[in-house]
């Protein structure tokens, strides 16, 4: 496959097929996000994405899962990913699904009409950063939107039959902001409802603004302890009616996979347990 510049993919797209059709994000100024350094936005041209497509159909007929990869696939003109999507129904017919990184703002900038067409020519997920409800937060690190504005595009990719994962960032507040941050950010989850939320903890990249703030003592990171108590606080706040809660990345302290809402009693128990000393905290790894 064609991959240039830097891959990534959530975690559950692991066995996916890694369709690259955009290189770098097109956002990229967010102050903690150094996925993307030195690899500017651009999509990819349509005949290196069909050929990979077609790479794809001779390699990868095992593979029951296309991710569309790039920082905010959803980004592209409407037009290319429905070519994309067409592409990969005729020439992957075994593949179920597809994925794609979406931007509150790469999704306002779609009407439903677009989102349900888009759902009907193949793609099944969506994966949206929200990082934080708390709109001084998100103006901070230079998000690009706030968080009622994310909230209301994550609701209208779920009312065009999208599922929606969203990612929040533990720490992303500093020491002083923390509950604050767990507090608004547990609400806007709750409002988003989505079918899966992941929260990663913080961790400061070398050459991003915010490392540079840290460096200047500008930005203090909470400690393991601190970070703890934040998610306690994210996840007492986060009630939809359904979905699954997750905080076992690497990044994460205590690992924690809550089938929301029966499992969140025991995991609150849980984190008081390892707030209280009875169980070990697992220091970050492979990051
Ligand atoms: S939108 Fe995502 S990939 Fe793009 S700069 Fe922000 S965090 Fe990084």
């Amino acid at each position: 496959m064609d991959h240039q510049g830097t891959i990534i993919r959530p975690p559950n797209e692991a066995g996916s097929i890694l369709l690259q059709v955009a290189v770098g994000c097109a956002h990229g100024a967010c102050t903690f996000c150094g996925a993307y350094h030195g690899h500017p936005y651009r999509p990819k041209d349509a005949a290196t994405v069909a050929a990979d497509v077609d790479l794809a159909a001779r390699r990868h007929q095992d593979r029951r899962r296309v991710f569309l990869c790039g920082g905010d696939a959803l980004a592209l003109p409407v037009a290319r990913l429905l070519d994309v999507l067409a592409l990969v129904r005729a020439r992957l017919p075994w593949v179920t699904r597809v994925g794609a990184y979406a931007s509150a703002r790469s999704l306002g900038a779609r009407d439903d009409a677009e989102l349900r067409a888009l759902r009907r020519a193949g793609l099944a997920t969506v994966y949206m950063g929200l990082e934080s409800g708390d709109d001084a937060v998100l103006a901070r690190v230079r998000k690009g939107a706030d968080s009622a504005f994310i909230v209301a595009q994550g609701r209208r990719a779920r009312a065009a039959g999208l599922r929606l994962s969203v990612t929040v960032l533990l720490g992303l507040a500093g020491e002083a902001g923390a509950q604050a941050h767990a507090r608004a950010t547990g609400a806007a989850l709750t409002a988003l409802e989505p079918e899966h939320i992941g929260a990663l903890t913080l961790v400061l990249v070398p050459g991003t603004p915010l490392f540079a703030d840290a460096a200047a003592g500008r930005f203090v990171l909470p400690g393991p302890s601190a970070m703890l108590a934040e998610l306690r606080t994210l996840l007492e706040h986060t009630s939809p009616p359904r979905g699954l809660f997750l905080a076992d990345h690497a990044s994460n302290h205590l690992p924690l996979r809550v089938r929301l809402p029966g499992g969140k009693a025991g995991a609150l128990a849980r984190i008081d347990a390892a707030l209280a000393g009875r169980v070990p905290l697992r220091r970050q790894r492979g990051l």
